[in-house]
């Protein structure tokens, strides 16, 4: 017996070409890039289970935080264990973003040259709908406190400064 066939299956899984998951300073465990990530890469599929929207919504309802948007028609629930991906967190300075190919598939790609042993980060785009809830501890200088998608940076600020000023 080689001494590869002895390692569990899990060390596997949490390692692929371009990322290996482990203990992150953000939370839980994260991604970090093994080795130099060019711009544009895919670097690992979001795969899971392809719901309704119903059941999505039904799911969502439920806290299931990893619901993916794919189309009008159907969400990825992402929280399954055969989907690392779902271990790399949010931040709201990310160096990669989920884009969806034209055969509905769900890509963490590189937004910029990645360097070895940095984490990987993507912004979760969740909408306003409780976002005080979810709290960001992404630790990028611009961070807005909250996980929430770029085009409420504004908002979420505005309402920080005003709750400041009523403080
Ligand atoms: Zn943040």
């Amino acid at each position: 017996m080689t001494e590869n066939s002895t390692k569990p299956n899990l060390e596997r899984v949490c390692q692929t070409e371009w990322i290996e998951f482990r203990r992150s300073h953000i939370h839980g465990t994260g991604g970090y890039a093994r080795k130099p990530i060019p711009d544009g890469t895919e670097i690992i599929e979001y795969v899971g289970e392809k719901i309704t929207k119903a059941e999505a919504l039904r799911r969502c309802e439920a806290q299931n935080e990893y619901i993916f948007t794919v189309n009008d028609d159907w969400d990825i629930d992402g929280n399954v264990a055969w989907n690392p991906a779902r271990l790399i967190n949010h931040s709201c300075a990310p160096n990669c973003e989920a884009l969806i190919d034209d055969d509905g598939r769900i890509w963490i790609t590189a937004l910029r040259d990645i360097q070895p042993g940095e984490e990987l980060t993507f912004n979760y785009n969740y909408d306003l709908e409780d976002y005080r809830e979810h709290l960001c501890r992404c630790g990028a200088p611009q961070c807005v406190g909250y996980m929430v998608a770029e085009e409420f940076f504004d908002h979420v600020r505005g309402q920080q400064a005003l709750t400041q000023v009523q403080q």
